[in-house]
Order: C-alpha cells, then sequence, then structure tokens
C-alpha cells in the first residue's frame, strides 16, 4: 500500500501504547463548572444570563454579534453562581459564566431527534452548527460555520477529514473512530451536503491499522467518502501537510484551504455537526486523553466542558510528587498549565501530566549551525535564522525569513540538539508582529 506523506517532519516517541486500547469512560462534570466566553479563535462571547439564573444543559451563556465567533451553552443543569474572569487554559484569566451543578441535568427542551436530516437544506444545517457553537476540535478552535461557508469565489471540491492525530500521547480521535465511526460518517454527509461536494477523503496515520480498518469497513456504506493510510511523520495532521499528503495540492503563503478548494476538518468536529443536525444539541462532552507518566489512570475520558482540569485528574488520579509539568493538548503543541484551576473547553483534547524523563530540561546552548532544524522543518524554513533574528527584536529580517508561515508545529525545538526554544521564540515575534499590525 503506497502510504501518503510531505517533506520534512520527525518521529517523536508517540507514546500511544499506554492509552490507545483502553476504552472510553465517562467522568462525573464538577460540582462547580466554569465555562469561559472564549473557547475559539475569534470574538469572546457576551453573557447572557445573570447570577441566580436557573439554567438547563443546552441553554445559551454567552454569544457574539461578531463575524468570527461561536456561541457557549451550559453542559450542566444548575443555577449561575457567579459571572466573572477565571482562569483559562491559554494561561491568562477570560470572563466565565460559573454554575453550580445541582446534577440532575435537565436538558433544554429544543435538544430531542428531529429526523429531518433529508428535508433541511445546506444553508439550514449550516445554521444549526452556527446555533450550537461547534469549533474545531483539532484544537485550533476555529468556528466550524465559517470553514463551511467558503466565500463564493472559492470553488471548494472536496473535504479532508483529519484522523491523523499525530501529536504524541493523543489517542481520543482514535478511540472515537473505534468506538462511534457512525457518528464520524454522519458527520461527515453533513459537511458533504453544507458544502455541496462529492468527495471526502479520512486521512488516518498508518500507526493506526484497526482504525484504518474500521473506517474502511464503515465506509462501503457511504458514497464519496475514501479512508487514506498516511505515513506516520508528525505533523501529518497539519491542515497543509495532509492537503499536500492527500491531494497532492499546495497552499500557497498566506493563503488558506480553500483557495486550493479543500475544507479540512477533525474527526471528533464531525461527531459534533452530527448531533448538531439530528438532536440540535450544542457540544456537552469531548473526549480527552488523560496520559504520561504521572497520571495513575491514564485513559480517555468523556468529560462535560467546563469541567476542572483538578476534578479530571482527581478521576484519573496525579502523583504530583512526580509530575514535573502539566500540558493541555499534545507535547508538541499543546498550553503548558502552572496550576490544575482552568477548565476543560472545546479544544481541549488531551491533559498531560510528564515527569522529568518526559519532557526536556536541558539548558539552552548556543546554536552550533548543525541545520537540523532546516532540513526538518515542514514548512521549509530557516528556523536557525528565525531564531537569531527574533531573539534580537529583528522582526522586519523575520518576515523576510517568512515567519507568518510557520505552524507553530514544534519540529524545531525538538530537533535542536542545542535545546534552542525556537518555536516558543517564533510564536512569540509572531504574537508581537500581529499586535503591531493591528495597531
Ligand atoms: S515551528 Fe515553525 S519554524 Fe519550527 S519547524 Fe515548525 S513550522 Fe518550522
Ligand atoms: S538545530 Fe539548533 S543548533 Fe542546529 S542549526 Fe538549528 S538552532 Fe542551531
Amino acid at each position: 500500500m503506497k502510504l501518503l506523506t510531505f517533506k520534512g517532519g520527525t518521529h517523536p516517541n508517540d507514546h500511544k501504547e499506554t492509552t490507545q486500547n483502553i476504552p472510553i469512560k465517562e467522568l462525573a462534570p464538577s460540582k462547580i463548572m466554569v465555562y469561559p466566553m472564549s473557547q475559539h479563535i475569534g470574538a469572546p462571547c457576551n453573557p447572557v444570563v445573570a447570577v441566580g439564573d436557573d439554567v438547563v444543559m443546552g441553554q445559551l451563556l454567552g454569544e457574539s454579534t461578531a463575524f468570527v465567533s461561536a456561541p457557549v451553552h451550559s453542559t450542566v443543569s444548575g443555577k449561575v453562581v457567579a459571572i466573572e474572569k477565571r482562569p483559562h487554559p491559554n494561561g491568562t484569566k477570560v470572563m466565565s459564566v460559573v454554575v453550580e451543578n445541582d446534577f440532575e441535568d435537565r436538558k433544554a427542551e429544543y435538544i430531542k431527534e428531529y429526523n429531518d436530516a433529508l428535508t433541511l437544506s445546506a444553508s439550514e444545517k449550516l445554521e444549526l452548527v452556527k446555533q450550537v457553537g461547534i469549533v474545531g476540535h483539532g484544537g485550533a478552535t476555529f468556528p466550524t460555520h465559517i470553514k463551511l461557508s467558503p466565500p463564493p469565489d472559492k470553488k471548494i471540491d472536496c473535504c479532508i477529514i483529519n484522523g491523523a492525530e499525530c501529536e504524541p500521547y493523543l489517542t481520543s480521535d482514535y478511540r472515537v473512530m473505534l468506538e462511534t465511526p457512525e457518528d464520524v460518517f454522519e458527520g461527515i454527509k453533513e459537511i458533504m451536503a453544507i458544502l455541496g461536494i462529492e468527495k471526502a477523503y479520512i486521512g488516518i496515520e498508518n500507526n493506526k491499522p484497526e482504525a484504518i480498518n474500521v473506517m474502511k469497513k464503515v465506509a462501503t456504506n457511504y458514497s464519496g467518502i475514501e479512508v487514506c493510510a498516511l505515513k506516520t511523520k508528525y505533523p501529518q495532521g497539519s491542515e497543509k501537510h495532509l492537503i499536500k499528503a492527500i491531494t497532492g495540492r499546495e497552499v500557497p503563503s498566506g493563503k488558506l484551504p480553500a483557495d486550493v478548494g479543500v475544507v479540512v476538518d477533525n474527526i471528533d468536529t464531525c461527531t459534533a455537526i452530527c448531533h448538531a443536525i439530528k438532536y440540535r444539541q450544542p457540544v456537552f462532552t469531548r473526549v480527552v486523553t488523560v496520559s504520561g507518566l504521572g497520571v495513575k489512570n491514564p485513559g480517555n475520558y468523556k468529560v462535560r466542558l467546563g469541567t476542572s482540569f483538578a476534578d479530571i485528574f482527581a478521576a484519573a488520579g496525579i502523583d504530583e510528587a512526580i509530575t514535573a509539568k502539566v500540558i493541555m493538548g499534545g507535547p508538541m503543541m499543546g498550553t503548558s498549565q502552572p496550576n490544575l484551576d482552568a477548565v476543560a473547553i472545546k479544544g481541549t483534547s488531551a491533559l498531560l501530566a510528564l515527569t522529568k524523563e518526559e519532557i526536556s530540561l536541558d539548558e539552552e546552548i548556543a546554536c552550533t549551525r548543525c541545520g537540523k532544524c532546516v532540513s526538518k522543518c515542514p514548512m521549509g524554513l530557516m528556523p536557525v535564522q528565525l531564531n537569531s533574528f527574533a531573539k534580537i527584536g529583528d522582526m522586519d529580517t523575520c518576515l523576510k525569513y517568512d515567519i507568518m508561515d510557520c505552524i507553530e508545529c514544534g519540529v524545531c525545538s525538538f530537533t535542536c540538539p542545542s535545546a534552542n526554544h525556537i518555536t516558543q521564540r517564533i510564536k512569540l515575534a509572531k504574537r508581537k508582529i500581529a499586535a503591531n499590525r493591528k495597531k
């Protein structure tokens, strides 16, 4: 079988064996649930409830009139006890609606099985995706309704469903593919209906042969959906690299997948779309891989959004004495957590409690110009130069070296024998450039 791939990239130890064979287990939500008004790329929502309000599952808590945004709903029933800034997984404090859970799981009346998927128009389906607030579950959290409504001049002819799950440790998409593949396919069918396309590809790395087999079997019941085996290589799940591997198309610098006729969505986003059309249901839960040597009972847990990291780790068991670092997401692109105060949000794919053996604690030393970061950069950039110029704050030269094309995959830092924090420096420089452009 010919495996599809891209140039550059690397092969970190994937550590997936710890959780990949453990079935998804549901976790109880917290007593105090916190809903940050910003769980997506775009404008934060404004709360639409008040302290003292009774709320039910699926009730709208916050929304925004901005073009790029996604509403936030309650995932439990109970009472609003505060509207205030609370810790967000991105390390800041964000305006949040705090609900005291009554554990009665009373649902909004509108959530039920509708059986009208065949009669809804594409625009009605798109509106449902928008109303329930779906964002990309892969971690980028871009509002899905915007992805699914490209400008009229962009002719989309296929979508790619990202089942690569190339970050080490992560196996949540893998378990979703094994345990609920029909919901994924129903979601893909709805994406195809909304975009008016007849072709979809599901890209899965070849270190997941069981998932490839299951998805290929289910695909025989659907027309136009093809499962593609991809070479296992990080960052195979990046949008641009998936598109290149599967269609051969290159997304030009500064352009988007829609510019080459493609929309990319994550496996679990498809599940969310299926539930949005079938039940009008916002995302109440998502599967989170909880792993790392600091976790006593690693596994894939179905977590209610709004549940605190402290409660998730309490259920999975964390050995704080040996945990050196907690990360939300994967070790290559995830976000370090200073404590366990933040909560599971729409983009929480994993929580890792890593020991010092699992992370690099090496001190940065001077670059030896070995060129490893350059040969491995999947975007064909010059990380060594970006590192040097970002360090001295020379943003103009960073721009000349196409810093904005960096996908922040972490490959350069991972490969650097001198332990240079290249990705981190590039990220900061990109934020600075973006802020200056706004001014
Ligand atoms: S983080 Fe950026 S510069 Fe570094 S390897 Fe990835 S794309 Fe290249
Ligand atoms: S990998 Fe590290 S040491 Fe080698 S050229 Fe890049 S920055 Fe320098």
